[in-house]
């Protein structure tokens, strides 16, 4: 074997997709009996519908999910400021986001792969000059001459590395509940997207092909069950929107949040890609997205080395390439995002809204915003390192 991957998230399937295009030999090693259909990110940006696009899997997602132009800011007070994707139109071929589950994203990729082994939980990684040796649920030994851990924030394999995952916890956790309740018919012009600023309680948004899912933020101080309560949901949701009928609740979970990067991305012929590297708030949806756009920047790299078109040294540019992003670019941007949602001090909020009201009277300037909102220029900034 070439290159095992632990992990068939969205990043780990990336990964492999592309090196099996490349021609490499590639398996991917699963925990889970079948796919997990956990609800997490649904927000897919414009370069990683442009890479997805390759695989065939961008317009499945927007066959299966809703095209998302525009994304709005807001207050519970009726401030409204609306930013358009369109500005990109002459730096993505999708200029726009799309709205879909991460999971219908991962179905398509193993589908296309046809070659996951489920119930295979890697247990251990050692490695020497000449490959990596895994073990598998503790009893099967397979070899390769590279592993990707794309084995998720509780990454086994990062574990086994020795490397730490460094950074912090927020205090708050976040809850997202999903309802078919429609807030678009009842709040004129809201965007598919569109997170509001309230210093008490921020929130936001976003719709996805049946429901509408609204995140908010928990206190550390409030316990779990009363949080995922039927009336504790019902009392956030009625202050979004208050309407005399109960919302009906399709789905609710509750996430510790973190903003946290791997110290290295990998040691020896062992790399991390995707949330084994790197975890962030989920407020801008870059947490898959840069997971994606690793799993794409190491796999090309791979393939080059193993098909002996660069030497191995290329593989010390994933790191230099995508650690600065995590770091620099998405935990800067996230943690601003969460900032400017709740931030009491009056000039601050002055400040943020005349930037984004700026950006909507300034075409060169909206198109520099959306650059970073997008994730666009991450990509552009590191190119060449
Ligand atoms: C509420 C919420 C909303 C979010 N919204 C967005 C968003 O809109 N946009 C965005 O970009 N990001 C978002 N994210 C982040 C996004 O969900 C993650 O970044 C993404 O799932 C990371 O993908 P991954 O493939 O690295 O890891 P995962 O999706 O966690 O996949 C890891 C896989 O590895 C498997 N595995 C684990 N351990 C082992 C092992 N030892 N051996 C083999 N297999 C193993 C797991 O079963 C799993 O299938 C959100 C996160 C949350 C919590």
């Amino acid at each position: 074997m070439q290159v095992l991957i632990a992990g068939a998230g969205p990043v780990g399937l990336s990964a492999a997709n592309a090196l099996a295009d490349a021609g490499i030999e590639v398996l991917v090693l699963e925990a889970e009996p079948r796919l997990p259909q956990n609800l997490r990110a649904s927000t897919f940006q414009p370069p990683t519908l442009d890479l997805l696009a390759r695989f065939g899997a961008t317009q499945q997602l927007i066959d299966m999910g809703r095209v998302a132009p525009k994304v709005q800011y807001r207050d519970r007070a009726g401030w409204v400021a609306e930013l358009d994707f369109g500005v990109l139109k002459d730096n993505t071929a999708h200029p726009f986001r799309v709205q879909c589950e991460q999971y219908r994203l991962n179905e398509v990729l193993a589908a296309r792969l046809g070659r996951v082994r489920y119930g295979a939980q890697v247990t251990a990684v050692e490695q020497g000059d000449a490959g990596v040796t895994v073990s598998v649920n503790g009893a099967e030994r397979l070899r390769a001459l590279y592993l990707i851990g794309a084995d998720g924030g509780r990454s086994r394999v990062r574990e086994a590395l020795g490397i730490a995952l460094e950074g912090f916890t927020w205090p708050e956790r976040f809850l997202v509940a999903s309802t078919p309740f429609d807030f678009a018919a009842v709040m004129p012009g809201l965007a598919d997207v569109s997170y509001f600023a309230d210093p008490q309680e921020w929130f936001f948004l976003l719709r996805v092909r049946d429901v509408w899912r609204a995140m908010f933020p928990a206190r550390a101080e409030e316990s779990e069950a009363d949080i995922l309560s039927d009336a504790g949901i019902e009392r956030r949701l009625q202050r979004v929107y208050a309407k005399a009928t109960p919302y009906e609740i399709t789905h609710r979970t509750l996430y510790s949040v973190h903003q946290r990067v791997a110290e290295s991305y990998g040691r020896g012929r062992v790399f991390l890609a995707g949330d084994a590297a790197h975890l962030n708030n989920p407020l801008g949806g870059m947490g898959m997205n840069g997971g994606i756009h690793d799993a794409f920047n190491l796999a090309e790299k791979l393939a080059a080395v193993l098909r002996g078109e660069k030497p191995e040294d290329e593989l010390a540019r994933y790191e230099r390439q995508r650690r600065p992003v995590a770091l620099e670019y998405v935990n800067t941007i996230t943690i601003a995002n969460k900032r400017n949602l709740e931030m009491c001090d009056a000039d601050e909020q002055r400040r943020w809204r005349a930037e984004l009201e700026r950006a909507m009277s300034d075409r060169a300037a909206q198109r520099e915003l959306m650059l970073r909102i997008s994730m666009i220029a991450s990509l552009r900034k590191y190119a060449c390192a």
